[in-house]
């Protein structure tokens, strides 16, 4: 986006770590287009850290809020910040699949800042499972409660302010919405609701809101890595995940077939 975003209020969900913490706007060429599409694989070795979503934020002079689960991991996102540049930076820890943990980061943006201009819902889990081997189904349902609902909750809360600024939402979907593929049914139909869903309220809030969907191609992440629920509904990591992956369950071949 081309706006001037000094001394503007943003507000980051999930960006304790990968995208949210790392990448991605200093990436997106200056226009206002609805959709943007990475289309090439990005390894962390291959970032330039300092151009990074909380960072890039951080170095056009906006002030910050930082949602997320891990503190610890938030304070240092902060810290690095404001030294690049961010005027103020709050950190939230919250949950995003909890309603009132999303209105909690909303009023305290709001008593902190009085103000709040761009909402990026970035918070996401994956998980790789079939649903025949799924233990109990249920464990999956937070699949979407985080991924989407998460986001429909920081939105709902967000949008009269947003509305107030003529701000912006920056929704992290994936191209996981409309390409299937085994193991990834949770995670594809969350990433292709929210799609619609944010498609719809582009309608819906018109030229009051902006909207910028984004939907990255593989980006070496916790997430992308082996951080995700296995079919008994739990997190697993690394190692964990050579076991469980197959050709068919590796990260999509974005740059294959997105132009
Ligand atoms: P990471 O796992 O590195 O980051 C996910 C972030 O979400 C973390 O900061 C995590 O923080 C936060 N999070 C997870 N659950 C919750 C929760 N319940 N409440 C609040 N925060 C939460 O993954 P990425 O950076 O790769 O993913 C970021 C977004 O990008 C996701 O929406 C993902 O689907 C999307 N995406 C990623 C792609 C990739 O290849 N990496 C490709 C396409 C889309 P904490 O654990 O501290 O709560």
């Amino acid at each position: 986006f081309s706006e001037d975003i000094a001394g503007k209020v943003v507000l980051i969900t999930g960006a304790s770590s990968g995208i949210g913490e790392l990448l991605l706007l200093a990436l997106l060429p200056p226009s206002e287009y609805m959709c943007y599409t990475l289309s090439s694989t990005i390894s962390q070795s291959s970032w330039d850290t300092d151009n990074s979503l909380a960072y890039e934020y951080a170095k056009r002079g906006a002030c910050l809020v930082l949602a997320a689960r891990r503190e610890r991991s938030l304070q240092d996102v902060a810290e690095r910040a404001r030294n690049l540049g961010s005027p103020d930076v709050v950190v939230v820890h919250a949950d995003v699949s909890k309603v009132d943990d999303c209105r909690r980061v909303v009023d305290q943006t709001m008593n902190h800042f009085g103000r709040l201009d761009h909402l990026v819902n970035n918070a996401g889990i994956m998980s790789l499972a079939m649903l025949e081997e799924v233990d109990n189904v249920t464990d999956f349902r937070q699949v979407m409660d985080i991924n989407f609902w998460g986001s429909v909750y920081m939105t709902r809360f967000a949008a009269p302010y947003l509305r107030n600024s003529r701000g912006r939402i920056v929704v992290l979907s994936s191209p996981a919405a409309w390409m299937p593929a085994p193991r990834m049914s949770f995670y594809n139909a969350s990433k292709a609701a929210i799609s619609q869903f944010f498609e719809t309220l582009r309608v819906e809030f018109g030229p009051d809101i902006g909207i910028t969907l984004v939907t990255p191609g593989y980006i070496e992440s916790e997430l992308s890595q082996g951080k995700f629920l296995n079919k008994a509904g739990k997190h697993i990591v690394d190692q964990e995940m050579t076991a469980v992956s197959s050709p068919s369950t590796q990260p999509l071949a974005h740059n294959q077939i997105i132009s």
